[in-house]
């Protein structure tokens, strides 16, 4: 693949094996001043073995993602389109000759029903997912048909702000379609960046070919799609090695564009219908280094988003706040039409096996309880501050005070209009709590749109 060095990133595992004395300390101090870590100070944390420096990444991890993120965490829910898919990756259910799996591409009517499902319930961002397909009905401009219903759909004075998209590698004019109708990131996973591993897991179809993968963030860079999401499906090979090719991966981003990625993703292999590859990953990662991959991650690159999904339990996800977690999902379905009653995770056309079924109700209690802030935001993106100007924003702590800021705002939203009664409360403590550390000038600030939500004013942010 081209700029992943593997020859290099095999010395790089094979260096931290023998890091001087002494060395270690200096890597923790330079990530807890928040800078940016080199490959080789990377490489030494995530090699070392020594339970007592293990604990103490953990450590620095909570302190880095308090000093830039502050105590807010992001929710958002996926809303599969399509299971429609021409490739045959080996780990996924919606694979092409994967027969076990019923097809289906929602059409606008039902896209509509699935957002006002996810309306009612609270929910403010969409991550859209799509199966690759080459068939124009079910491409890009259907992509783009689908972004402007989930915007369009209402309930009251409710609405989606943010729609994501987490699709197959489109061309340069394609992208500068979404960009048009209005998508936040772009996210695409390389999911292994080792290319033997890679040719193997996609036997067939156009995600057979890496390179066409890797330089999709570079078209949609082109087409001015300046926030993009990467990520590695770990599991399919050595997580250090991951780790460490999807930041070399990062640095080629900088050093191209000025601007690394927005987010980081690190799913986890989970079970899916007909798969072996994914009911016995062939390097399972276990849960005591996936903690280590969040923290080191959380300390490499300490302005980058780290997303998780409802792959992991509830316990892991709830860990993994502390560690650096910024977005998570929340009560997803990982199949097209999945959120109505009658269709649950029992399904047998969902894409992967989820491991949190809790609603987002019962996400929002368990933030709350932890201390952290439930946050419906997406006024960064409504006010351009996105790529290099978030990034601008986020490095010398800037940002964290608008975030405090507008997760309050959300969540008494979310609060008033959403919540059952045992959250509500809940949630009115912590608001009360976290406006304690806010200065007079704040809290003045946020009196006011308190009031104004009061008085039904609503979808408001700083
Ligand atoms: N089809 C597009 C693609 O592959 O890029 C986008 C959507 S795909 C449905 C989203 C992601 O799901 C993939 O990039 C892959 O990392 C992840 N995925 C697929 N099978 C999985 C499994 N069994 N467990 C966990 N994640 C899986
Ligand atoms: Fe298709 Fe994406 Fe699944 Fe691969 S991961 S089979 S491209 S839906």
């Amino acid at each position: 693949m081209r700029y992943i060095d593997e020859a290099k990133i095999e010395g790089l595992i094979e260096g931290a094996q023998k890091v001087p004395d002494g060395t270690f300390d200096v890597i923790l101090a330079k990530a807890k001043s928040l800078q940016r870590l080199a490959l080789e100070e990377t490489a030494a944390l995530l090699c070392t073995q020594d339970e007592k420096q293990v604990f103490q990444i953990l450590e620095a991890a909570s302190f880095v993602k308090d000093a830039i993120y502050g105590r807010r965490v992001v929710l958002f829910a996926p809303l599969y389109i399509s299971n429609i898919c021409q490739n045959n990756c080996l780990y996924c259910a919606f694979r092409a000759r994967n027969t076990q799996v019923s097809r289906k591409a929602l059409s606008q009517d039902e896209i509509r029903e699935q957002i006002e499902w996810l309306l009612k319930r609270g929910h403010k961002r969409i991550l859209m997912v799509a199966g690759e397909s080459a068939s124009g009905s079910h491409g890009a401009d259907y992509y783009v048909e689908s972004i402007k219903t989930i915007y369009a759909a209402a309930i009251g004075p409710h609405r989606i702000k943010r729609v994501n998209i987490n699709c197959a590698p489109l061309s340069v004019d394609d992208f500068k379609k979404l960009k048009k109708a209005g998508i936040g990131t772009f996210q695409i996973f390389q999911e292994t960046y080792h290319e033997a591993t890679y040719r193997t897991m996609h036997p067939s179809g156009p995600k057979s070919d890496p390179d066409n993968r890797l330089a999709a963030i570079e078209r949609a860079f082109a087409a001015g799609i300046d926030d993009v999401g990467i990520g590695a499906l770990f599991g399919l090979y050595d997580w250090r090695f991951e780790v460490l090719a999807m930041l070399m991966h990062v640095e080629h981003l900088e050093k191209t564009f000025n601007v690394g990625p927005h987010t980081i993703s690190v799913p986890r292999l989970e079970p899916a219908t007909g798969s072996d590859v994914a009911l016995h990953p062939p390097h399972k990662v276990s849960d005591a280094d996936f903690r280590k991959i969040v923290a080191v991650l959380r300390l490499s690159v300490p302005y980058t988003g780290i997303i998780l999904s409802t792959r992991e339990s509830p316990a892991m996800r709830d860990e993994l706040f502390n560690l650096g977690v910024s977005q998570v999902s929340a009560e997803s379905r990982t199949s097209p039409g999945g959120y109505d009653s009658s269709e649950g995770e029992g399904d047998s056309d969902t894409q992967f096996t989820v491991s949190d079924h809790r609603s987002l109700d019962e996400v929002v209690a368990s933030l709350i309880a932890k201390g952290f802030m439930p946050s419906f935001c997406a006024a960064c993106y409504r006010k351009s501050r996105t790529g290099e100007a978030f990034m601008d924003l986020a490095k010398p702590g800037t940002i964290k005070g608008k975030c405090s800021m507008n997760a309050l705002i959300t969540l008494k939203e979310y609060l008033d209009d959403f919540a059952s009664p045992e959250v509500r409360r809940s949630g009115y403590q912590l608001i009360r709590r976290m406006e304690q550390s806010l200065d007079n000038k704040e809290k003045a600030c946020l009196g006011k749109f308190f009031t104004d939500i009061d008085r039904g004013v609503r979808d408001d942010y700083v």
